[in-house]
């Protein structure tokens, strides 16, 4: 039986009942429906979620409207990079705080909220406050040097008002890989965490405050996606840009809503993510590189593998391998009793049809985690191809293995499918790597390895995973306007 230690809310230091606010023109408030906020781990209530209706959501459109041209205006590059450090600084005060709001939200363990999320979220205001100021000192430049008897510079503008809005995998480090950089640029920004998830997010709304950020400039707006507060805030005329991560499904909802004003649009969406494993790779590490890439988070993330090949010599022995190791893979449950379900529907399908490796089933604890979300950690093999659980977005602790023949063949099943976010390649062979991985049809390919971020380098996705590109310059060019300036000399 895999290990999810550690996970009694009384294990970990549960908060108490916890009231969610908005945050609006830099007032703290509930107005709205209040809807519940369940903890996943025991299926327990533990606070109130106000839904913010029409008028709140124009409220914090307006209010950042108006602060385009308040204080913030006057706010070089410097000082946005220096308040960006301050809000860092203020997550790095509340640390535990914030570790224990993710965790009641999310249902994951401890260790992983303190290691990855909120580092994450404090190193994406770190990240966007060092380089908007480093790009700050080049962002008057001149492009055509020759001149033509003109001077030609360019000037990075804000957008304007950027909506926010982020799912419940990852909440923090997912609002603020997108809050950091709009605010670097200079841009206000209405944030719209999960419904499942907004804890973190109006802890981040008291740092912001605590820091002095003029009233207006971050915003926060809490409850449901269609036809609730998030198409509210997607289709509000007000807004300029659209910052979305979440399932392809809602980037196609939301771009349908942002057509009407043409407003831009960056979307990280969903993945169907393949892992490639050549008879030549060490073995030992795939296989430990795979229980990490397919059961991080409980198989919540969207880099996650989901689909592994493995060259046919090896096949069994690596299925054996990572069979066993997905017994004692440490796990938290799912988000939600919905999202349970569906995962849930996949298994019943997946073991109808081929073969349950490990897991497969809910674990029964005999305690109070029994009223939770949870689900096994789960190998599966011998389905087809076209099986909805190789083909489809399951999300969850799910990894179907499936044998190759020829390099060739690898790669065209990796591509195949209507994701594109990630793969990723195992092999001891230089030249294959190399003439491997960017023949893959995604935004991001790794090389033995999986999920290492340098957080300069361009994430996203193709096809269905996504449009544009976020991460270092790439998130400073889409929340700034380029504008030229020509001067006859
Ligand atoms: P989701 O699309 O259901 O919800 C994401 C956010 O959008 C939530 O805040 C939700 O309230 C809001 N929303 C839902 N419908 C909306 C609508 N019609 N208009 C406006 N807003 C709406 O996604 P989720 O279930 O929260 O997250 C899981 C999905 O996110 C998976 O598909 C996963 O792959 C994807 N994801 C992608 C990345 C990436 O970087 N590519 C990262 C993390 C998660």
């Amino acid at each position: 039986m895999s290990s999810p230690a550690g996970q009694l809310p009384e294990a970990r230091g549960a908060r108490k009942a916890v009231r969610i606010r908005h945050y609006t023109a830099g007032r703290f408030h509930t107005d709205g429906e209040p809807f519940p906020l369940v903890d996943p781990v025991d299926g327990r209530t533990v606070g109130q979620v106000p839904e913010a209706g029409a008028a709140t959501v124009d409220a914090a459109v307006r209010a950042a409207r108006e602060a385009l041209s308040g204080p913030w205006a006057s706010y070089g590059p410097a000082d946005r990079s220096r308040v960006l450090h301050r809000v860092a600084d203020g997550i790095e005060a509340r640390f535990e705080e914030f570790v224990a709001a993710e965790c009641s939200d999310t249902g994951k363990p401890r260790e992983l909220a303190a290691s990855v999320d909120i580092p994450r979220g404090i190193a994406n205001f770190r990240a966007y406050a060092d380089l908007s100021a480093s790009r700050s000192e080049q962002s008057w430049h001149t492009e055509t040097p020759d001149g033509r008897g003109a001077l030609n510079y360019t000037v990075h503008k804000p957008l304007g008002v950027v909506a926010v809005v982020a799912p419940w995998n990852l909440p923090l480090l997912l609002l603020t890989w997108k809050v950091a950089p709009a605010l670097a640029m200079g841009n206000t920004v209405v944030a719209k965490p999960s419904e499942l998830t907004p804890s973190t997010a109006e802890l981040l709304a008291e740092v912001m405050d605590e820091v002095g950020l003029p009233a207006g400039v971050f915003n926060l707006v809490h409850g449901h996606g269609a036809d609730a507060a998030g198409a509210r805030l997607t289709g509000h005329p007000g807004v300029d840009a659209i910052a979305f991560t979440g399932e392809s499904r809602t980037g196609r909802a939301i771009m349908h809503a942002a057509a009407d004003q043409l407003t831009p649009v960056s979307f990280e969406l969903g993945g169907k993510n393949a892992g490639i494993v050549f008879a030549d790779a060490d073995l030992e590490k795939a296989v430990a590189g795979t229980l990490r890439s397919s059961f991080t988070n409980s198989g919540q993330v969207c880099l996650c593998t989901e689909r592994v090949y493995v060259e046919r010599p090896v096949f069994e022995e690596f299925t054996a391998a990572l069979a066993k190791g997905a017994e004692s893979v440490p796990y938290g449950p799912l988000a939600s009793a919905e999202h349970r379900d569906k995962v849930a529907g996949y298994l019943a399908k997946a073991a109808a049809d081929g073969t349950v490796r490990a897991g497969g089933d809910s674990p029964v604890f005999g305690d109070a985690r029994d009223g939770g979300f949870w689900v096994r950690p789960t190998v599966l093999t011998g389905l087809p191809e076209d099986h909805p659980a190789v083909r489809e977005e399951i999300f969850g602790p799910v990894v179907h293995v499936a044998p190759f023949d020829t390099e060739e063949e690898a790669v065209a099943l990796a591509n195949a499918g209507p994701y594109g976010l990630a793969a990723t390649v195992w092999t001891g062979d230089l030249s294959r790597a190399h003439r491997v991985a960017p023949r893959l049809d995604v935004g991001i390919a790794w090389v033995n390895t999986w999920n290492l971020r340098d957080l300069r380098t361009p994430f996203g996705g193709v096809k269905a995973s996504g449009i544009g590109r976020e991460g270092g310059h790439h998130s400073l060019d889409f929340f700034s306007e380029p504008m030229n300036v020509c001067v006859k000399i």
